[in-house]
């Protein structure tokens, strides 16, 4: 049975952003989960240590959550969103509005974070255009920067590893450099901040006059391998999107939801977004859920009557699930009554203190956090921040060794991600970071 389905997967499937030569020689196929568990279909057990790639809050089969679907299905599964509403989808709007940035007053809901930063860009190229400012049709991101794999999401990226092969395919956008604080040679945090922050001035100064939005991830670069961003960086960028008339597309699809510890990772710098995306936490990481924010300044450039063609004319099939939007309202529920947000506020600490663990090992060249956002940079000298030879794959024989210790994660590069789900206890905490310790220690004094 078992050895069937694995012959099953080899045969039929093609999984994301997986060479599948090696699923090949490592097959692993999921079966069922419970609390920070998942367990495979041969019944090994591994600790969820990268929430499901970013997702899971709560836990896997978490009861509130698990009934809140239930009692759903008994009314309706789905009906569309165009030009009609839902009950969950119209109660989750509401709540949405209510933990979010002040200025985000509109939610246009979609069922992935890539597609949640298509609806930011377009509604900003469109808002320009609906308000007769034609020239604004360009975008500014940011060097690193990951925001999903459709074509639009992409083209405001930058991780090389992705995007070299799809380059053709993309529009351009100008991209401004991001502080990288471990290769840095800025004395400090606020030196370091303020060389990038004059940089982007420059480009602002160049093309303010045709640039729609700039795309930022929130405090923290996820993708480009957990690279936390310098105090007032964020907020400086704001500062100088709102002073040369540029839209600010925050990507919170990683951050949000308590991720960092706070609700969005912006209230860490007070940035308030013109357009805010979002996903992943968003139902607890149970449904494809995802939601683009926006002020009421941006909604009302595109009300008026239908002639005027000012409508935002962008849709998806699943848009406004009901099942996934009662799923968010019940996980929504939960961060307030289980108080996750001051509990991964609380357990930052003591997470910090366990990464210390690391700093230890011989190649272990920086653990970076922002709450439960962890990356763990693996290096072949720490003197010289020297990396690994990429094809020695380093990060992904570390994630293999984890995954036969018991944890599942996948790493960014030599970028061990640790993104353990926000409900995790401290034992389960220690237990996650021993095996990434084992781990790391046993692989790297192999390499050479
Ligand atoms: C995961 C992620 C996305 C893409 O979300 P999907 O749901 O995978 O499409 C976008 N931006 C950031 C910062 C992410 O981490």
């Amino acid at each position: 049975m078992t050895h069937e389905l694995i012959e099953k997967s080899k045969r039929y499937l093609w999984l994301p952003f997986t060479q599948m030569k090696d699923y090949d020689r490592d097959p692993l196929i999921i079966e069922s989960g419970n609390g920070m568990k998942v367990k495979d279909i041969h019944g090994k057990e591994y600790y969820d240590g990268f929430s499901s790639v970013w997702l899971n809050v709560h836990g896997h089969r978490k009861k509130e959550l698990d009934e809140a679907i239930k009692n759903q299905l008994e009314k309706i599964a789905h009906s569309t969103l165009l030009g009609m509403t839902n009950v969950p989808a119209t109660e989750l709007a509401e709540t949405l509005i209510n933990i979010s940035p002040e200025k985000l007053t509109r939610v246009f809901y979609s069922d992935s974070g890539a597609e949640a930063m298509e609806i930011a860009l377009k509604m900003a190229f469109q808002y320009w255009k609906n308000i007769g400012r034609t020239e604004k049709q360009k975008f500014i991101s940011m060097q690193n920067g990951y925001h999903g794999d459709t074509v639009g999401a992409v083209s405001v990226g930058s991780i090389e590893l992705f995007h070299h092969v799809y380059g053709p395919l993309m529009f351009e956008s100008y991209k401004a450099p991001i502080p990288y604080l471990y290769r840095s040679e800025a004395e400090s945090h606020a030196q370091c901040s303020d060389e990038h922050l004059e940089i982007l001035e420059q480009i602002l100064i160049e093309h303010h006059h045709e640039i729609a939005a700039l795309s930022i991830e929130s405090m923290v670069q996820g993708a480009a391998g957990m690279i936390v961003m310098p105090e007032g960086f964020l907020s400086g960028v704001r500062a100088l999107c709102t002073k040369y008339e540029v839209l600010m597309i925050v990507d919170e699809v990683a951050t949000g939801f308590g991720r960092t510890g706070k609700m969005f990772a912006c209230e860490h710098e007070q940035v308030q977004p013109d357009l805010m995306a979002a996903g992943k936490g968003i139902t607890g990481g149970y449904l494809p859920i995802a939601a683009t924010f926006t002020t009421e300044d941006i909604y009302d450039a595109f009300y008026d009557d239908y002639a005027t063609l000012k409508t935002f004319f962008h849709g998806h099939s699943y848009t406004g699930n009901q099942l996934g939007c009662t799923v968010a309202i019940e996980n929504l529920r939960l961060f307030e009554s289980e108080g996750i947000i001051e509990q991964v506020a609380r357990n930052t600490e003591d997470l910090r203190l366990l990464l210390t663990e690391l700093d230890s090992l011989t190649h272990v060249g920086e653990v970076r956090q922002l709450g439960f956002m962890c990356g763990v940079e693996l290096v072949q000298s720490k003197e010289t921040k020297l990396a690994f030879p990429a094809e020695k794959r380093v990060g992904y024989h570390v994630s293999l060794k984890m995954r036969e210790l018991g944890m599942l994660t996948r790493p960014m590069g030599d970028v061990i991600i640790f993104m353990p789900p926000l409900a995790s206890e401290r034992e389960e905490l220690e237990a996650m970071v021993m095996i990434m310790k084992e781990a790391i220690d046993e692989v790297t004094s192999d390499v050479l």
